[in-house]
């Protein structure tokens, strides 16, 4: 059998991709569905490190949030990444993975705070590291969360799971002859105006020379495509 591309890897879930069809919250069809394609590459041995978003509960910068001290809007979203990670942890043990879940901010009675040695010893144990509560500041985002993660435990690469499958050269749903980049690198996307991911997040990765893949969690199989290093979503590359 041919051997995964990546051997840690740091996977990006937004909030949003936990809500399936719903307008709202956590589906759970759609949650199992997803862990099951976590528990896949999992099992490959592969490291995995997840840092879930917290849209499909609360923003900081969502309507609901409007006229609101920003940082305390920013703390409420924070606080519904961890919701998300507790319900993705749950239902990883409901499919035999371990998973531990590490704070960013100190909730210690709910889940263990982040240390970033004892996240690595983890990894090495096999077990998948679910990061809540972002980078713990206000004023970022998760994706920044990613790509902070992603560089502190040296993943090779960020996967950026999105409900498009890659990055194209125009809105597939508004463009007919869009098409998608197999890769691109940093500078290119910056240039073409591509909007991979936050622009802070975009600049760390780029910076610490971290590669960031787009690609479709909606697809069945797509992330295990991804680890394998085949052609699927689009690549960022230095
Ligand atoms: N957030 C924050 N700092 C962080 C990460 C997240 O303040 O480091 C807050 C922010 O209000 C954000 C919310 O948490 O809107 C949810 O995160 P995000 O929007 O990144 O989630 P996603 O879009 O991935 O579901």
């Amino acid at each position: 059998m041919t051997k995964p591309a990546y051997q840690r890897v740091l996977l990006k879930l937004s909030g949003e991709a936990l809500m399936g069809d719903d307008p709202f919250g956590i589906n759970r069809a759609t949650i199992e569905r997803m862990v099951a394609d976590v528990a896949e590459v999992s099992k490959l041995g592969v490291e995995l490190a997840v840092v879930i978003g917290g849209g499909n509960i609360f923003r900081g910068v969502a309507p609901g949030a409007q006229g609101m001290d920003r940082a305390t809007a920013d703390y409420m979203g924070m606080l519904a990444t961890v919701m998300n990670a507790l319900a993705l942890a749950d239902a990883m043990r409901q499919q035999g993975i371990t998973a531990r879940v590490m704070s960013a901010i100190g909730i210690e009675q709910v889940v263990e705070p982040y240390v970033r040695p004892k996240a690595l010893q983890y990894l090495e144990e096999g077990k998948v590291v679910v990061f809540a509560a972002g980078t713990g500041n206000p004023f970022f985002t998760t994706d920044t969360a990613a790509a902070l993660r992603g560089s502190e435990i040296s993943a090779e690469i960020v996967l950026k799971a999105t409900k498009v499958d890659g990055v194209y050269t125009a809105d597939p749903k508004k463009d007919p002859h869009a098409t998608r980049y197999e890769q691109i690198s940093f500078d290119e996307a910056i240039a073409k105006h591509l909007q991979v991911m936050d622009a802070t997040a975009f600049a760390l990765c780029r910076d610490q020379k971290l590669p960031i893949k787009v690609f479709s969690i909606v697809k069945p199989g797509a992330l295990k495509r991804v680890i394998m290093g085949e052609d699927e979503g689009t690549l960022v590359h230095v």
